[in-house]
Formats: C-alpha cells, structure tokens, sequence
C-alpha cells in the first residue's frame, strides 16, 4: 500500500497502476459507483431503492476512507479478523462506516465484533445468532439462504428459512431481510435462486434482499433486489489473500 498523500496532490492515488484496483481517489470511487447506479436503473431498479453496499474485503483503510469520501457509508467485510484490523483506523473520521458483515461467521468471532457490526447479513444458524443476541441484544440481521445448493457456500436451506427467521426473532434479534450469492458462471441458476429469495421474503414479510454483486447485479435487481453487494466494480480486483 502506498503511504498516505502528503501536503499537495497524492502521486500514486491507485493502488496497482497496471489494473486501477484499490484505488484512494474518492473521485475514482464516486464515478464507479455513478456507474453501478446507471447500471441498477438500466436493470429496471430505482436507484435511491436499490442501496449500495460496498464491499471492501481486501483493501485497505485508505481505500475504505476513499469510499466513505465517495458518499458510500455501508460497508461489507468478509473477515472478522480483517474488520477487526480496519475498523479502528476510520473510527473518529468525519463519516461513521456502517459495517457489514457478509461472510461466512464462526460463533467464538461474534464477541469481538459485537461492538463494531451495524448489521450481521450472513447469519444462517440459530447457534450463531444466539450468540450474537447474547453478544448485542436486538442487533439487526439478515438470513443468508443457500439458493444454489452449493456445499461450499454459506447460507440455510431454503426449507429451513421461515423456522431460522422465528427462532432467530424469538431471541429478540432484529430480522430485516434475507441475503444470497447467486452462482458463479450460471446465469439460469443464479436468477431462479433469487427469484425463490424474493419470494421468501415476500412470505415472510421482511423488507431487505440483499441479492447481487458486480456479476450478477443486473438479475438481482431484475429479481426484485433492495441491496446489492459490490466489490470489483467499485475498487478492482482484490489483491489475493
Ligand atoms: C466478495 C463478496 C461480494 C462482492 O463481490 P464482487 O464480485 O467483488 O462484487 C459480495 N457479496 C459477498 C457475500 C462477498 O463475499
């Protein structure tokens, strides 16, 4: 990462030059997002509707405060470990991030999270959200919904949703919508999923769908989605873990 700019205009505001990821230019950041806004309406989405989370797993806070700059509040992280890290050096800035958590959760990270998470988007088992009402009493959730049927993703059964989201309300847990990833590469498959997600959550009355990342965007928001999750088409490839 490069050091931060210094008095007069910063000389290396990208990250990587050869690709433009992780940009600390807030004006690169707010065009991107112009640009995913034009794509959410050309897909048939109100876009003051369709809110921006952007997913900032990856990069580091430099490229977080380039966002913040931008106007883009809500924040989705993938690591406890890593939000644990960032999260105390955009404390104190002028504008409060609110973080996402949108990855898959071990029950024993909860505790050190608590403090930090504005809304725990990936929960799909009750032992975990016992935890987290243990940890943060009434805090807002989504239940992540595995829609692909992919072993190695996160996310409850589709059969499972409506007991999870009970269960989860009778811990006084604050349950505002459903979340899912679509499936890489399969475009049918990714839009009959949301389209299940959607319906859920029309069944079960709750308000948020967080469906839709920079390859999918365009069925999420078809589908009927209230948040879309976007990384790469924000701030470029991430570096590999
Ligand atoms: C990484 C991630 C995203 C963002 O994906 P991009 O392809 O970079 O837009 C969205 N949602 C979840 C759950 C993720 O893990």
């Amino acid at each position: 990462m490069s050091p931060g700019p210094g008095p007069g205009p910063d000389p290396s505001p990208v990250t990587d030059p050869a690709t433009g990821a992780g940009t600390t230019d807030p004006a690169v950041v707010a065009a991107r997002a112009e640009a995913v806004r034009r794509r959410i309406a050309a897909a048939g989405g109100d876009p003051d509707r369709v809110r921006l989370l952007a997913v900032t797993k990856g990069f580091g806070p430099e490229v977080v405060a380039a966002a913040l700059a931008a106007g883009l509040v809500d924040l989705g992280e993938s690591y406890a470990q890593e939000l644990v890290a960032k999260a105390p050096v955009l404390a104190g800035g002028p504008v409060t991030p609110r973080w996402h958590l949108i990855g898959r959760l071990q029950r024993n990270k909860v505790r050190s999270l608590a403090t930090l998470v504005h809304r725990w988007d990936s929960v799909d088992r009750l032992e975990l959200g016992r935890e987290i009402a243990r940890r943060a009493p009434g805090a807002a959730v989504l239940v992540q919904v595995n829609i692909t049927g992919e072993a190695q993703k996160g996310g409850c059964e589709p059969a499972e949703v409506d007991r999870l989201v009970a269960d989860l309300q009778a811990e006084g847990l604050a349950v505002e919508g459903l979340m899912a990833v679509g499936r890489a590469g399969d475009d049918v498959a990714t839009r009959r999923g949301f389209a299940a997600l959607v319906a859920a959550a029309d069944r079960l009355g709750l308000p948020e769908r967080s469906i839709g990342m920079s390859g999918d965007l365009e069925a999420a928001v078809a589908a009927g989605s209230t948040m879309v999750r976007i990384g790469r088409d924000l701030f470029g490839e991430r570096p590999p873990r």
